[in-house]
């Protein structure tokens, strides 16, 4: 099976300059969504494009009438200050309105002075949530992160037997998401250090991020009915970068025997852009299930995702302390690493959710678990950086952290790389850590 058609070919390039430039996360061949408007107006929130350093406005898109059939359908769905109608439309709307976009934005392209006036700088946009998030899910697919988190929380059985049979998963809490830019104060909760008799209450001490994709689910399903692997990534309509803010010294106090509770959900960030499955078309890659581990189970197995059902998106993290910000310094990296070493793929994320039945809604999110690769200097949160408190991580200006401390920014990126493909991007997605209230 073949995902790549002509939106992906390298020699595409764009009337608007700065789509060509080398190094931008927005080439003609990624074209993400978002929802935004001009900076400090009262204008409605409406559906935009990434193009090199603009956004093309949708709204304006929509009105022009240069686009016809589904991708025209497409387009005013977007024209929207959510993207769920347009989300739900499926594959063939997506596709469509992605050609046209294609198409439209092309060297030689009889609508460029048309769009010209349509674009709007990304310098001068502010943007919302990209769409309504009825329910979000966080999954848990690195085996490297489940194993070392499971080290510290339980030494003598760091992975429990359901790891390699289950996409483990929780449900989160949708109405303390944000997108990016979010600035959330520490929270406040119950304790308890492991030799004290009775726990205590007060500010978070272990303030952590985790990095990790939100994968939101375009067209949905019935309750009662599944979605099969063979059809699960035709209601994945994309990805973004999520960071799942993280109270570690309440999750170790709450997180028995019913998994994460008030450690997870005061603030989760994502970022702004939503980089369709088509555009990641490129960057997928073979996923394999190690011969001694269990082989997964039939709802869970096919030949497409052996042969494609990974995807290679490299991911890294930085940190911007107050002291930076004052000094005008760089942000300092804390660590780098790639999906591709998930442990459980989208599809069979998806196929697992709904096998009992329950039903996904247009623009529901899932987030894949903290990428973790195999390596230490890949951990993708400060509690496996640390070694659980125990080491401090020297940052480039000197300063030192185990967790986050009051004024920190948390920085997090993404791109995908391939021969013989454009390099695209996710952009970002930051938040800050205000004291506690
Ligand atoms: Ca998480």
């Amino acid at each position: 099976m073949s995902f790549i058609n002509e939106t992906h070919d390298i020699n595409l390039k764009s009337w608007v300059a700065s789509a060509n430039q080398a190094g931008t996360d927005f080439p003609i061949q990624n074209l993400p969504f978002a929802v935004f408007r001009r900076k400090g107006t009262n204008e409605e929130f409406r559906g935009g494009v990434a193009i090199g350093d603009q956004v093309l406005d949708l709204a304006a898109v929509a009105q022009t009438g240069i686009f016809s059939g589904d991708a025209q359908v497409a387009v005013e769905a977007a024209n929207a200050q959510v993207l769920n109608e347009f989300m739900g439309l499926g594959q063939t709307y997506w596709s469509a309105l992605r050609l046209a976009l294609s198409r439209a934005l092309r060297e030689g392209s009889e609508h460029q002075t048309t769009l010209a006036n349509a674009l709007v700088p990304q310098a001068d946009v502010e943007y919302s949530m990209p769409c309504h998030i009825g329910d979000y899910t966080d999954f848990y697919t690195s085996i490297y992160h489940a194993t070392a988190v499971g080290k510290l929380f339980r030494p003598d059985n760091p992975l429990l037997p359901n790891y390699k049979w289950v996409p483990i998963g929780y449900h989160g809490r949708s109405s303390s998401i944000d997108v990016s830019g979010q600035a959330f104060h520490r929270p406040k909760g119950q304790t308890k250090a492991p030799d004290a008799d009775t726990p205590s209450f007060g500010p978070c001490k272990r303030l952590d991020y985790e990095l990790e994709l939100g994968i939101y689910l375009g067209k949905g399903n019935e309750l009662g009915d599944q979605i099969a692997i063979e059809n699960a990534e035709n209601h994945v309509f994309g990805f973004c970068l999520f960071n799942d803010w993280s109270a570690r010294d309440l999750q170790a106090w709450e997180y028995q025997p019913l998994g994460p509770f008030l450690a997870k959900n005061f603030a989760s960030t994502v970022s702004p852009w939503i980089v369709t499955t088509e555009a990641l078309a490129p960057y997928r890659t073979q996923w394999h299930r190690d011969e001694n581990d269990p082989q997964p189970m039939e709802y869970l197995e096919s030949s497409h995702n052996r042969e494609a059902g990974a995807f290679d998106i490299q991911m890294d993290v930085l940190l911007e302390t107050a002291k930076m910000r004052e000094e005008q310094q760089p942000a300092a990296k804390l660590s780098e690493s790639s999906f591709k070493h998930s442990y459980w793929t989208v599809a069979q994320m998806v196929t697992h959710h709904t096998v009992n039945g329950c039903n996904f809604l247009p623009g529901d999110m899932l987030g894949s678990g903290t990428q973790s690769g195999p390596e230490h200097e890949e951990a993708g949160s400060l509690l496996e950086l640390s070694r659980g408190g125990k080491e401090s991580i020297t940052l480039t200006n000197g300063e030192e952290r185990k967790f986050l401390e009051d004024g920190d920014k948390v920085i997090m990126r993404g791109w995908c790389e391939a021969d013989g493909f454009n390099r695209i991007g996710f952009g970002s997605v930051e938040g800050t850590v205000l004291p506690a209230k």
